[in-house]
């Protein structure tokens, strides 16, 4: 068979998951000089691209959830397809155990991690056949997070803020405009659409999600696509959302659109959303060895340019210094917008560890706790285990659970990303608690703020959702839900939302 194809799809893995392609830096550079300085935007996107900055340094996930592993797959009429699916999956599951990706493929009755990123459906694998003959396979790994921020509309539809989309172009922009500001700082923003116009409700999303294999900078065949495209990124930043939902200058790095015929009854418009951790990458091999003949996205004359000139989380003066555990003085004494800065300990905590919380006394005393909505990449080390990867999962989905726990075990401070409903909001103002916004997809930034780890408890749920205790030092978060009932998700939520009633006429 091919002797170098496995190390090829290996090499292809790691370097998809560690390293950014030159065209997602370009527009994210953009992006942090687009953010006036000092400003909370700002701040996001500096911890962002230092953490782009030490992926590669370290060769280390750029984002702990190392997302759904997508392989296209482009082949030579009568190459072994069956073969090559076997050693891609087999390449997937050697790059976790090298920790380059996290175990992230989970039994959807059970719960249980299959611990080597394989079962059904996990990788996702899509052989085509061409008349080259070469091999050519991209790879995209798009975390949870922004997939959960996919939108489909079936129009006509009626949306908030934007009235009726109707079956025309026009009503395909409102639709766009409509699942970016839906999707608000949840899909660690500033992000990239992938949209379909038509198609099925199945095919419709596939062919959104291919659209993301575009580069960013390149312009649509199609005039009238490119002018949609265009037309987006020109508005779309009024919406001011802004890096990680905080408000600013810089929403969408990137929109690309395809259209598939549809059936004359349906009219759908799928929206696959993609975070700033635009992982895809490409290589072309040769046919008879399937040794890496050159790399897609990637000019290798041109060597990768730091993100940062200088290294560092940029402080103001402004910061908070929190020692966990916390009282309820401290708690009450932030405001929405402080910058905090966490040494001590604190527990890691994210599905499975909240179900079991309503049903079950918590393994440890969680008095003036410190609750991370996260689940790291950790590797064993002798008798220890080190952090890898950690930065923030999708807090919303602990809403059902997170007052109720705040409230029976003493929780003082929650960190996620995308911050928390009413619901938790309230808890939080009668029980004094906050919610501390960490930068999504930071995982190296913050694997560098955990100095140990101390213990792990609950074990049983596989590493990400296990509850990790860990020593951090100086670990900055940024307050948006206080003890006082505010909540910077809700305000910046209803202000976009007029920038969208004025940007969607
Ligand atoms: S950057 Fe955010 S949305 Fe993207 S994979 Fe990481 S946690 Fe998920």
């Amino acid at each position: 068979m091919l002797p170098s194809f496995f190390e090829s799809v290996l090499q292809l893995i790691v370097r998809t998951s560690t390293d950014l392609p030159p065209d997602v830096r370009a527009a994210m550079k953009t992006a942090l000089h687009g953010e006036p300085e000092g400003t909370r935007a700002s701040q996001a996107l500096t911890i962002i691209a230092q953490n782009i900055d030490l992926a590669v340094d370290n060769e280390g996930a750029i984002c702990q959830d190392t997302g759904m592993p997508t392989f296209e797959v482009k082949t030579p009429v009568g190459a072994n397809q069956i073969w090559m699916r076997r050693q891609i999956r087999e390449a997937v599951a050697e790059a976790t155990r090298r920790g380059k990706l996290r175990p992230n493929s989970v039994d959807s009755i059970t719960g249980k991690n299959s611990g080597d990123n394989l079962g059904p459906g996990t990788p996702i694998v899509h052989f085509d056949q061409w008349e080259k003959d070469e091999i050519e396979i991209r790879l995209i790994l798009k975390g949870g997070g922004c997939e959960n921020t996919n939108a489909q509309y079936a129009v006509p539809v009626e949306l908030p803020h934007l009235g009726r989309a109707d079956r025309t172009l026009d009503g395909v922009r409102k639709c766009i405009l409509h699942a970016v500001w839906q999707a608000q700082g949840k899909g660690c923003s500033p992000g990239a659409v992938g949209v379909c116009v038509g198609g099925d409700r199945t095919s419709g999303y596939l062919h959104a999600k291919e659209q993301l294999f575009r580069p960013l900078d390149d312009v649509n065949a199609d005039p009238r696509l490119a002018e949609l495209e265009a037309s987006i990124m020109s508005t779309v930043n009024d919406l001011e959302i802004g890096p990680m939902g905080f408000g600013g200058k810089v929403t969408l790095i990137g929109c690309k659109i395809g259209a598939l015929n549809r059936l004359p009854a349906s009219f759908f418009v799928s929206v696959a959303y993609d975070c700033w951790a635009f992982r895809r990458l490409g290589v072309v091999l040769d046919a008879s060895t399937g040794a890496i003949d050159r790399w897609l996205y990637r000019d290798p004359a041109h060597p990768i340019i730091p993100m940062l000139d200088q290294a560092g989380f940029t402080r103001t003066g402004r910061e908070v210094a929190l020692e966990a555990p916390l009282s309820e003085a401290d708690v009450r004494a932030l405001k929405v917008g402080d910058v905090v800065m966490i040494s001590g300990r604190m527990f890691t905590g994210r599905d499975a560890v909240h179900s079991h919380l309503m049903k079950h006394e918590p393994p440890v005393d969680m008095r003036g706790s410190v609750l991370y909505h996260c689940g790291p990449v950790v590797v064993k080390e002798g008798d220890g285990w080190r952090v890898t990867a950690a930065g923030p999962t999708t807090s919303i989905r602990e809403e059902p659970y997170q007052g109720e726990i705040i409230k029976r075990y003493g929780v003082r401070a929650v960190i996620g990303k995308g911050g928390m409903g009413a619901k938790t909001l309230a808890a939080m103002k009668d029980h004094g608690a906050v919610y501390l916004n960490a930068i999504g997809g930071a995982a190296q930034f913050y694997a560098r703020a955990i100095k140990k780890v101390a213990d792990v408890s609950l074990m049983e749920f596989g590493t990400p959702e296990a509850m990790w205790h860990l020593e951090v030092e100086d670990f900055p978060a940024i307050v948006t839900m206080d003890a006082h009932g505010n909540s910077l998700h809700k305000d910046i939520e209803q202000e976009s939302g007029q920038h969208l009633e004025t940007i969607g006429v």
